[in-house]
């Protein structure tokens, strides 16, 4: 595709705004418009007419099937195709689509999970069409996004609970907006711009590796002599090979609507990321999900294997997810930004106080959204964010808070006291100098980037929790405001009142450090909890009931389900890993090293038929081999025998954390044993690729 061909081709494969203006009846059109703006329901007959028009634009772009594409729970997306046709009774077939079909599908979901939702004799579940994002052409398929919910209504999905948090914060939102005599907003949304990082190996070498093939990570792989320590990879010139993938991965995005804006190298060899233009939260969750599935798609064109695992390779810096959250209103203004005026000033600080408040009260939700099997490896290493959540502002807008705080002077120009809603606030540099890359979720300006996401999972859950917990906290502003005689008094005693309550959530400082980390937990009380099993029964908290119950976001039935559904991927993810490991040990690792130690041995006893001093060399690797491959073995039996233990637990949370202390320890022995056989065992009896060749031959 020539540059100049780009503008055209963008959203070719989306039937978009610009389609369904074109495509539909004036009166279809601007209901369909309400819907999705506003979630007014769409009348029947207005459905069949969007259906047919469709149909037409998908037929006509090569379409033959359709498909209602969903976001299980399992962190992939999930389809069923069917074709258009429809026979005419005449021999032949009619092309067909009706608004039924559009709106509501069955697919057979036995399979999914659905953590005891769906009843067994009711083994299905149901897709029903999001029309608040668009449907879009994949593989000669049109695909309708679409919510996914179980016989009794329940959301078996990623989306459903996002859609119930947008809808959440928006009402609260615009009572506030109300408040600071705004009339003219109809709807506020959350924005995202999620930025995907990425790990690109040959095809060839990731197919002789049954981990990366069975785990998406490296079980086995000892340190190469060279890792990312030259700090040479970020912003250096991208390979070749890799130019080639990411200029077709950027075509493919923009024609299915994806905005993909940057594309860099990251701190790993091997590593890259693509950021695409932020969007409204839905949008963005979709675009995501569709940009990992097309990143793989397009790695294999280029004989690439595209690595999306937290943690692919051990020692090396693993990848995440940027999630840029922020908050708008229908007519573009975004409530994150300071303004100009001191109303516009108060009304910014208090969102800021209200996410501030959320992060603080709901620390638990935010580090659940983001754990995982894969993501355990990051959180806290060298690489991410540490598990305890807090919240960067920079030194500028915290000493503004404190001045509210205390009633005290603000060090700024023109040294005053900060009264909200009467003082301008100084402007601060969107792009902070202290621009702080440690922390878990930071203020950036006019936006918040919460950096803890992993990069495999959806980013539904974690904006899930960020428009919920928002939510809470300006329906408790608005309530508290609407009942206030004296509205900017009442304004200023709450910012300041809450900044004193949940200050202790702000830290500014490296949060890498150790010393971070005692002061967190023993001196501000703030959570730290270092695993996915030892996060996550903490989902169904009364509190966590609580909120998802008022604002209407989930049922206590879907968080019990959904807990224990992710207490069992987590479980399955574990076992898969411990299995394979085993399995690579036993008929792949202690064969090739007893070939190598019969080698060895051979030569020695040659040489020592000559001279019995000979060889010494050879004599005491096979000594050091034998013993390790004694140790391997050793930690084989022991793995064994823990995964049967594992089985043996009562119930997920059980299972989940006698994985974490039992059994992952047993996993690190044995690569620890391995490895180290690795750096001794000759490179052509070596059953795998190793490090050097997978990260720096690209
Ligand atoms: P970086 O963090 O790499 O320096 P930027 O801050 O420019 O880069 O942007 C990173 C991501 O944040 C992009 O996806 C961008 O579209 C998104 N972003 C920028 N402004 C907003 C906003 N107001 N709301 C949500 N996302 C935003
Ligand atoms: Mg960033």
């Amino acid at each position: 595709m020539s540059a100049n061909h780009v503008p055209e081709t963008f959203g070719c494969l989306v039937f978009n705004d610009k389609v369904m203006r074109e495509r539909l009846p004036e009166d279809a059109y601007s209901a369909l418009k309400n819907t999705i703006q506003i979630g007014k329901k769409l009348a029947p007959d207005l459905a069949d007419i969007i259906a047919g028009a469709m149909k037409d634009w998908a037929v006509e772009n090569g379409c033959t099937h359709y498909s209602h594409w969903f976001q299980p729970m399992t962190g992939v997306t999930a389809e069923k195709h069917d074709s258009f046709i429809e026979p005419d009774g005449a021999d032949s077939v009619i092309m067909e689509f009706s608004g039924k079909a559009l709106v509501k599908g069955e697919p057979d979901a036995s399979s999914f999970p659905s953590g005891g939702l769906r009843a067994t004799f009711e083994a299905r579940g149901y897709t029903a069409w999001d029309p608040t994002s668009y449907a879009f052409i994949k593989n000669e398929t049109l695909c309708i996004p679409t919510v996914f919910y179980s016989y009794g209504g329940e959301a078996l999905d990623q989306k459903t609970p996002l859609l119930r948090s947008m809808e959440a914060i928006n009402r609260q939102a615009l009572r506030v907006l109300r408040l600071f005599g705004d009339e003219e907003t109809r709807f506020v949304h959350t924005n995202v711009g999620p930025e995907q990082e990425y790990f690109l190996i040959d095809k060839q070498l990731y197919n002789s590796r049954e981990d990366l093939i069975l785990t998406g990570r490296t079980l086995f792989g000892a340190k190469p002599p060279r890792g990312q320590e030259m700090d040479d990879h970020y912003f250096g010139s991208i390979r070749p090979r890799v130019i080639a993938f990411m200029k077709e991965l950027d075509e493919e995005l923009w024609k299915h609507g994806i905005y993909a804006k940057t594309r860099h190298n990251e701190a790993a060899p091997a590593q890259h990321e693509m950021a695409p233009v932020y969007t409204t939260t839905n949008l963005a969750t979709d675009g995501n999900q569709l940009t990992m599935e097309l990143m793989k798609k397009v790695a294999e064109k280029h004989d690439l294997a595209c690595l999306l695992h937290e943690k692919p390779f051990a020692g090396v810096n693993g990848s995440g997810k940027h999630n840029n959250w922020s908050l708008s209103t229908n007519t573009g203004v975004n409530l994150l930004d300071p303004g100009n005026s001191p109303m516009e000033n108060a009304q910014f600080l208090l969102f800021l106080t209200a996410v501030i408040k959320a992060v603080d009260e709901h620390q638990d939700l935010l580090r659940i959204s983001v754990a995982g099997a894969g993501n355990d490896h990051r959180l806290g290493a060298a690489e991410a964010p540490p598990a305890v959540v807090s919240i960067f502002l920079g030194t500028e807008l915290t000493e503004i808070l404190e001045s509210i705080e205390n009633d005290t002077e603000y060090e700024s120009k023109e040294a005053i006291q900060m009264k909200v809603g009467v003082h301008v606030l100084p402007r601060f540099p969107k792009d902070n100098s202290d621009r702080n890359r440690t922390s878990p979720l930071a203020f950036t300006g006019n936006k918040f980037e919460f950096r803890m996401l992993g990069s495999a999972a959806s980013i539904s859950s974690p904006n899930v929790m960020l428009n919920t917990g928002v939510a809470d906290a300006l329906m408790q502003f608005a309530d508290e405001l609407e009942a206030a005689t004296d509205f900017h008094a009442t304004l200023h005693d709450l910012v300041k009142r809450e900044f004193h309550l949940h200050k202790r959530i702000i830290f500014n400082g490296n949060g890498y450090d150790d010393a971070w980390i005692a002061e967190a937990t023993k001196q501000r009380g703030l959570l730290n909890l270092v695993s996915t099993p030892e996060a996550l029964p903490y989902f169904t908290h009364p509190k966590n009931l609580e909120l998802f119950a008022k604002h209407k976001v989930f049922t206590s039935a879907e968080m019990f389900s959904r807990c224990e559904i992710m207490q069992e991927n987590y479980c399955k993810v574990l076992i898969i890993e411990a299995r394979t490991m085993l399995d690579m040990a036993q008929k792949q690792i202690f064969p090739a090293v007893t070939a190598y130690i019969k080698s060895l041995s051979e030569t020695v006893q040659a040489a020592r038929a000559i001279d019995k001093t000979l060889c010494p060399a050879e004599a005491d690797l096979v000594g050091r081999l034998s013993a390790l491959s004694a140790e391997l073995y050793a930690r084989i039996g022991e793995l064994k025998v823990v995964l049967e233990k594992a089985n043996d637990q009562a119930g997920a949370e059980a299972k989940s954390k006698f994985i974490r202390t039992d059994v992952v320890p047993v996993m690190r022995a044995l690569r620890a044993a391995a490895d180290e056989l690795e750096t001794l065992t000759a490179k052509s009896y070596w059953p795998y690729p190793t490090y050097s060749d997978m990260l720096f031959y690209v």
